[in-house]
């Protein structure tokens, strides 16, 4: 049950399992597990690159620097085959909405509702879209909240290490259910993740 919610880690699925129970052997079961969950090993990458770490500003308020990007297409459910992944940098905050596309309208107008709403408006907003993408969803959400142009800059994957690995655990995890109406199960990965380690 736990571990099903946002397949974790083997090391995060111990320590979400140890605040609640204990028995004789648990960690070398809960190892065992993990290694042997079907859905983790369909989706996960087990390879990775390594890159040289650059400096990277730490923000000094919460909900300064979102981390936005976009997976799909994904099995469509009801018309909704696109989702809006937003972290904060600061909190590690993860929020994820499913779409129909992925127009700069759209992606500005579900970032106001689910993001700004609820935070406020982000100061520096990263992704690995590119900068067209990021000059349209500005235009978009200058369009549509009045507001000047927000500070943004491009997508560093060597900078953003810590954060890259943070979301893929979130894109993988929504990937990672068998039950192919993901839109569903969608608040249920939510939760597994804003209750892991
Ligand atoms: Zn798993």
């Amino acid at each position: 049950m736990v571990h099903r919610m946002s397949h974790p880690s083997g090391r995060a699925t111990r320590r979400q399992i140890a605040q609640k129970f204990v028995w004789i052997g648990m960690n070398k079961d809960i190892t065992a597990w993990a290694k042997a969950c079907l859905q983790c090993q369909r989706s996960k990458i087990t390879r990775h690159n390594h890159f040289i770490p650059e400096k990277i500003r730490v923000p000094d308020a919460l909900f300064e620097h979102v981390h936005l990007d976009l997976i799909g297409p994904l099995p469509p459910v009801s018309g909704l085959k696109y989702c809006l992944t937003l972290i904060n940098r600061f909190s590690r905050w993860p929020e994820a909405v499913p779409l129909q596309d992925i127009s700069a309208d759209t992606v500005a107008k579900h970032f106001f509702t689910i993001w700004v709403s609820r935070f406020g408006a982000s100061k520096l907003i990263t992704t690995d879209r590119g900068a067209q993408f990021v000059a349209t969803l500005f235009n978009a959400l200058t369009n549509l909240i009045g507001t000047k142009r927000n500070r943004t800059t491009a997508y560093h994957p060597e900078s953003n290490g810590l954060i890259e690995r943070w979301h893929r655990t979130l894109k993988v995890a929504i990937m990672c259910r068998s039950n192919p109406n993901w839109v569903d199960t969608l608040p249920v990965v939510l939760l597994g993740l804003r209750s892991s380690f």
